[in-house]
């Protein structure tokens, strides 16, 4: 399973995770920052879990090109 956190509100909205992983990332209209695609919220992190593991490079390189390091992946 790929396990995939992002830790929204210190976001930037610099747009690179969207532009390394469109599938899961989408910028919001509404506050100029990232929003995790079917990621589910608890204290302040979304946490998205799949076995699909096509997204598993994609969302690796959206995690190293983030300036602020919020973007975690992790495989259980
Ligand atoms: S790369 Fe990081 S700071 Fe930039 S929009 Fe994505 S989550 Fe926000």
């Amino acid at each position: 399973m790929v396990i995939i956190t992002l830790q929204r509100n210190k976001c930037i909205g610099c747009n690179y995770c969207v532009e390394m992983a469109p599938s899961q990332f989408q910028m919001s209209k509404k506050d100029g920052k990232t929003v995790l695609l079917h990621g589910i919220e608890k204290k302040g992190f979304f946490t998205l879990k799949s076995n699909d593991f096509n997204i598993l490079e994609a969302c690796e390189n959206a995690s190293k090109a983030c300036p602020v390091n919020i973007i975690s992946v992790k495989i259980n």
